[in-house]
């Protein structure tokens, strides 16, 4: 047995995995299984292979094909608490195409996945606070494709095509922010919902196939947080983002070419320059490469010092994808 780089429960930086289940077609058709989850515990997550050595990898969690929204969720739901207490919050769902980043951040209607649950967690949390504290809450909703940041929350923005060029500026020591992005002012569930399905719908617009523009580009809701404490009149101001990156899958450099490459080399730099950032950050490395994509730039102000960052390492059990499954593992370590 060969035991990888153990992930500690460090600092402000949480890792969990997460194996979606093998789907119907994958078992009509008799698919292997790479992972071994009768000795999962703990978070430990054993990796075989055929004839190769396990592997062992280490997590702050481990969440198994059976484990649900609502188990999910348990161990996220703390992250909510910290925003309203004034923490700045990043969750991010990185992997290959089809592990099920968009199930745990977007889920479903029946299945509900981590986005809804926080922002509902967030006004119940609101509610109980009420006389105590006041809050203000705003949305954002925004993609980042090949470098570029295009606003979900304005309708007609295309991308590249007539969408107005958004870009970040410092306006203060360690506050950055994007002129002319949408924050729209929510008061409940419901209108933010609505908010950020309209943002979701206006992903697929102007793409000639809806389902491969989501895997090369970053999905990011930001929910901004104004808080005042009623009793002794001190001020908070947080975001929380969620992210749903692009598909962290290699793609064969001599099998693409022209836009193609050019999008697979943004996606490759934007993933990578987030490993950095946050294996720098972990490592408590006097230098961290923000600058170094338009994803790690964006959340710049939320990634370190005291913010809270959890990411989802999603994979699939299948022994077909493990190539890509290791390459997310090892990911995940590097970034503890
Ligand atoms: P990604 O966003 O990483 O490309 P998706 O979230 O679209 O992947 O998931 C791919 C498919 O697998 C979807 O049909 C999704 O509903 C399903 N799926 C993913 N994870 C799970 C899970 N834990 N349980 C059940 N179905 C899942
Ligand atoms: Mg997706």
């Amino acid at each position: 047995e060969l035991y990888n780089k153990v992930l500690e429960l460090k600092g402000n930086i949480r890792v969990f995995c997460r194996c979606r289940p093998l789907n119907a077609e994958e078992v009509a058709g008799g698919a292997s299984i790479s992972i071994d989850f009768e000795t999962a515990k703990d978070g430990e997550l054993m990796v075989k292979s055929n004839g190769a050595p396990k592997k062992m990898f280490k997590f702050d969690s481990v969440f198994g094909p059976q484990a649900d929204q609502a188990d999910i969720f348990e161990d996220t739901a703390p992250f909510a608490t910290s925003v309203l207490d004034g923490y700045n919050v990043c969750i991010f769902a990185y992997g290959q195409t089809g592990t099920g980043k968009t199930f745990t951040m977007e889920g479903a209607e029946e299945a509900r996945g981590v986005n809804y649950r926080t922002l509902e967690e967030l006004f119940r949390i609101m509610r109980n606070r009420q006389g105590q504290y006041r809050y203000e809450i705003s949305v954002s909703a925004l993609e980042v494709y090949n470098e570029q940041i295009r606003d979900l929350l304005v309708p007609g923005s295309q991308p590249g095509v007539g969408a107005k060029k958004l870009e970040i500026r410092q306006v203060a020591e360690g506050v950055h922010h994007v002129p002319g992005l949408v924050e729209a002012h929510v008061t409940d569930m419901n209108e933010v919902w609505d908010v950020l399905q309209t943002g979701s719908n206006a992903r697929a617009v102007g793409a000639t196939n809806a389902n491969e523009h989501s895997s090369r580009s970053h999905c990011i809701h930001c929910v901004m947080v104004k808080g005042e404490n009623l009793i002794n009149g001190e001020c908070t101001r947080s975001k929380l983002w969620l992210v749903d990156l692009a598909g962290s899958e290699r793609v064969a450099k001599t099998d693409v070419q022209g836009d193609r490459l050019k999008e697979t080399q943004n996606i490759n730099r934007s993933l990578s320059a987030l490993g950095d950032v946050i294996s720098a950050l972990a490592t408590k490395s006097p230098h961290i490469p923000f600058r170094n994509s338009k994803l790690t730039h964006l959340l710049q102000d939320s990634l370190g010092g005291d913010s809270k960052t959890l990411m989802f390492v999603q994979i699939s059990p299948n022994e077909n994808d493990l190539s890509e499954t290791l390459c997310s593992l090892n990911f995940a370590s590097r970034v503890r």
